[in-house]
């Protein structure tokens, strides 16, 4: 099969390697669509955090693929996505639910091999059936999907709320979309780039600035999703007093960020990070797309077969158009 591998920092190949196969209580799942994002790009430049990465990796945790065989349970031919943080089941954080905080860190492209590959063998118990009717598009959109979900599970604004999304890539524009799943009264997103404002637009803001004096303070819920320091600035001074700052981006292993914090204790602010989602959040993003609730597609603007992997790269590096999701269509 092919696997496109980074075999260290800087070195990333589409290369030959054996097919793998499912042993007791697996299935083997042949990948159709899978996505690239900024964190595919920090562990091919190295920038992640080593303690979340080990090389040589199949690149691909954002995906959607077929079952071809395997265990039993899940017949062959059934479309599928999988879970991509593999808990234990058997630690502290696991028995309480919070399994995006297993003792024991193991996910799909980070430091197991991932999707971008011909085959991929999963866990049975982590697979997820999508309907007929949903996009591949939406399945490989699924797991960044449910790291949103699960942040604003967590901070779950009463309806009627002020929202602030600082970002304009793809968690940026999920969270515009799914944070309408809670009824806000308006949903302003704070991006980089005015070529995104159509998609921000698109998923759902209610207001698209690239100037951050425009889109002012005061938010009862303000979500940092660009990663980078300035946007966490920026993030930490539009939230009104009492309000919420959620963190999900990532500005790179060991950047800081100076904070005043009289003006945080000052404000009662609550801040929290939010780190990738739960079993239950994905069985929850699953739901809403089997159930014709939330259609992702119109996220998706480049597509590229496996073997052009270097234009996807570029592709996610640096664009001046609108960018959603680039796909890799492996299948
Ligand atoms: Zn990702
Ligand atoms: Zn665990």
């Amino acid at each position: 099969m092919r696997a496109l591998t980074v075999r260290t920092p800087g070195e990333i190949i589409l290369e030959e390697r054996a097919d793998p196969f499912a042993g007791p209580g697996e299935v083997l799942v042949a990948p159709v669509a899978v996505g690239l994002c900024g964190t595919d790009l920090d562990i091919i430049d190295g920038r992640i955090d080593p303690a979340y990465v080990r090389y040589p990796i199949v690149l691909g945790h954002e995906w959607a693929g077929t079952v071809v065989g395997g265990d039993p349970a899940v017949a062959a031919g059934t479309r599928v996505v999988v879970e991509g943080v593999v808990p234990c089941r058997a630690c502290g954080p696991c028995g309480s639910g919070d399994t995006n905080r297993c003792e024991s860190y193991d996910e799909f492209g980070f430091n197991r091999d991932g999707a971008a590959a011909d085959l991929l063998v999963a866990p049975v118990r982590l697979v997820h059936e999508l309907a007929a009717h949903v996009t591949w598009e939406s399945g490989a959109l699924v797991e960044p999907t449910a790291v949103v979900y699960r942040a604003l599970e967590r901070a779950r604004p009463v309806p009627g709320r002020r929202v602030l999304v600082v970002g304009d890539g793809t968690v940026a524009l999920l969270a515009a979309r799914l944070v309408h799943l809670w009824s806000p009264a308006t949903v302003t997103v704070l991006g980089a780039r005015p070529a995104q404002e159509p998609l921000a637009l698109g998923a759902g803001a209610t207001r698209f600035t690239t100037e951050a004096a425009e889109a002012g303070g005061g938010y009862d819920l303000v979500i940092e999703a660009a990663g980078s320091a300035a946007a966490v600035t920026a993030a930490l001074g539009a939230v009104r007093r009492g309000g919420n700052v959620v963190l999900l981006g990532f500005p790179g292993n060991d950047v800081q960020v100076p904070v005043s914090i009289d003006d945080l204790v000052n404000g009662d602010a609550t801040v929290s990070g939010s780190f990738s989602y739960t079993s239950s959040a994905w069985a929850s993003v699953v739901s809403l797309l089997n159930a014709g609730t939330l259609d992702l597609s119109f996220l998706v603007t480049h597509r590229f077969p496996l073997e052009r992997y270097g234009a996807a790269i570029e592709a996610l590096r640096a664009a001046s158009e609108a960018r959603g999701k680039v796909l890799l269509e492996v299948a």
